[in-house]
C-alpha cells in the first residue's frame, strides 16, 4: 500500500481547496488519459456518451457495495457561523444501508441536505458533547427533518454530565420546550409522526462501552477530556472495519487504548494558537489556553495520530483556508508522517478492507427533500388549536383566490378537498 504524503488540489465549484491526503492519487479513479486513448487499441472517449470514471462524489447517484463505507463531512468547522464550514458533523453511511450521525453541529442539517438521502435514514444522532457547535442544529434535524418527510421518531444518543442538568436529556428535553409553540402550531397541519424522539443518555466515564449493538454495527464510548465533565468520543466497527470520531478532546490515554488500528480516526485539530490570535484577535493567554488545554493543537493531533497509526488520519475544527492550511499542515508534520486528510465540508472518505478514497462532493443548491420510505400520512386536522377569537376576527378572507386555488389544485391531483368556512 502507497502511504506517500501527497499534496493534491481539487477544483470544486470555482474554489481550490487543497487537501492533503495520503492515498488519494493511489486510490482515485481518474478519467482515462486522450494518451491512453490514442495509443489503445479502443477508442477511450464517445462525442455522445458520458464519461464512465469521476473524480467527484455526486450524492445519490452511486451503490455503496456490500462491505463498504462512506463518510461524508457535512461540518468541519468552528462554533463562528461560516458559509464554507458548517460547525461539527460527519455522516457515516455503510454497506448494509445503515447510516450514523455523529455531532449535529450548527449549520450541519443544511449540509446533511444536500446529500440527498431520504430523511427516513437519517434518524440516528450520536451527540459526542454538549457545546452548540456538536449539537445546536439537533432543532433543525428534528423539526426540520418532519417537514422534509421523516415518518419516524428522531433517535439520539448523547452522553450523561457531571449533574443531571448537564446531561443529554436535560439539553433535548429543554430543546423540545423550547420549541414548545412550533411543536404545537405544527398539530393538525402536518402529520408529526416524525416529532417523537427517541433518547438514549449514556455515562459519560464509560470506558469503551457499548451504547448501540444493531444490524451487525457495534458503537462504544469513550470518555473525552474537554471543557467539563461529560464529552466522549465514539468508536463504530462493522464489518471488519473501525471508524473512530473523538467529537471535542484533548489527547487522551482511552482514545490511544481504543482507536488504535481504526481504518479512519477523525479527530480534532484546533487552530494553532498564533492563528487564533492575528486571524481571530482573540489575547494571547486564551488563544494558548484554549488553542493547547481545552482542545487539540495540530501538533498534539500529530501525536496522538502517531501513536494510534490509523490507515487515514482526518484532522477537523479549524478554518481550513489557502492561508491557514499549511501552517497546520506544517505543524501536523512535524508529529506524524502517516496518512492525513485535512477536512472541509463535503470530503467524501469511501473506505473498504482494500482502498479508502477520498474526494470532494459535487452537490446541489437547489435539492428539495426526498420523498418519505413509508406513506406519507394526511395532517388530522382535529388536532390543530386554533385561533383566539380576536385573531381570527382579523381575516380578510378572498374567498376568490381561496376558491380557485382549491378548485385547480383538486382538478391537478383528482381530489376534492374543501376550503374552510371562515364566516
Ligand atoms: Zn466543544
Ligand atoms: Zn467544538
Amino acid at each position: 500500500m502507497l502511504k506517500s504524503k501527497t499534496l493534491t488540489c481539487v477544483a470544486i465549484g470555482g474554489v481550490v481547496l487543497g487537501v492533503a491526503v495520503g492515498l488519494y492519487l493511489a486510490t482515485a479513479e481518474l478519467p482515462t488519459t486522450h494518451a491512453q486513448g490514442a495509443q489503445g487499441s479502443q477508442p477511450q472517449f464517445s462525442p455522445v456518451k458520458a464519461l464512465t470514471a469521476r473524480e467527484a462524489y455526486y450524492p445519490g447517484t452511486e451503490d455503496l457495495a456490500p462491505g463498504e463505507m462512506r463518510i461524508t463531512a457535512c461540518g468541519t468547522g468552528m462554533p463562528n457561523a461560516r458559509p464554507k464550514q458548517a460547525a461539527a458533523c460527519f455522516l457515516v453511511e455503510l454497506g448494509n444501508g445503515d447510516k450514523f450521525i455523529f455531532d449535529i453541529g450548527t449549520g450541519s442539517a443544511e449540509r446533511l441536505s444536500a446529500l440527498a438521502i431520504p430523511m427516513d435514514y437519517l434518524d440516528k444522532v450520536f451527540i459526542g458533547h454538549l457545546h452548540s457547535d456538536h449539537f445546536g442544529d439537533l432543532d433543525a434535524l428534528w423539526v426540520g427533518g418532519v417537514i422534509s418527510n421523516r415518518q419516524r421518531p428522531l433517535r439520539v444518543w448523547g452522553p450523561s454530565g457531571a449533574t443531571p442538568e448537564l446531561g443529554t436529556k436535560y439539553a433535548v428535553e429543554r430543546m423540545q420546550e423550547m420549541l414548545t409553540w412550533d411543536t404545537a402550531s405544527r398539530l393538525g397541519n402536518v402529520n408529526t409522526r416524525g416529532q417523537q424522539i427517541e433518547l438514549h443518555e449514556f455515562d459519560y466515564k464509560g470506558i469503551n462501552q457499548v451504547i448501540y449493538q444493531e444490524n451487525g454495527v457495534t458503537i462504544r464510548s469513550i470518555p473525552a477530556i474537554h471543557a467539563l465533565d461529560g464529552p466522549v468520543s465514539f468508536i463504530l466497527e462493522w464489518n471488519g472495519l473501525k471508524f473512530a470520531f473523538s467529537s471535542d478532546t484533548y489527547p487522551n490515554k482511552w482514545w490511544i487504548e481504543h482507536t488504535k488500528d481504526a481504518d479512519i480516526a477523525i479527530h480534532e485539530c484546533f487552530l494553532p494558537p498564533a492563528l487564533l490570535v492575528e486571524k481571530q484577535g482573540w489575547p494571547v493567554q486564551d488563544a494558548l489556553n484554549v488553542g493547547t488545554q481545552v482542545h487539540t493543537s495540530p501538533a498534539m493531533f500529530g501525536k496522538v495520530m502517531s501513536s494510534i497509526k490509523p490507515r487515514l488520519a482526518v484532522a477537523y475544527h479549524f478554518f481550513n483556508d489557502f492561508d491557514t492550511r499549511p501552517e497546520v499542515e506544517r505543524l501536523v508534520r512535524m508529529t506524524y508522517d502517516g496518512p492525513l486528510a485535512l477536512a472541509v465540508d463535503y470530503m467524501v472518505i469511501n473506505v473498504t478492507k482494500d482502498d479508502i478514497k477520498v474526494r470532494m462532493a459535487v452537490i446541489n443548491e437547489d435539492v428539495w427533500p426526498l420523498p418519505s420510505v413509508t406513506a406519507k400520512l394526511p395532517a388530522d386536522p382535529s388536532e390543530r388549536i386554533g385561533f383566539t377569537e380576536f385573531i381570527e376576527s382579523g381575516r380578510e378572507v378572498f374567498a376568490d383566490v381561496i376558491q380557485e386555488a382549491y378548485e385547480d389544485t383538486n382538478k391537478r391531483f383528482g381530489t376534492n378537498v374543501q376550503p374552510p368556512d371562515y364566516r
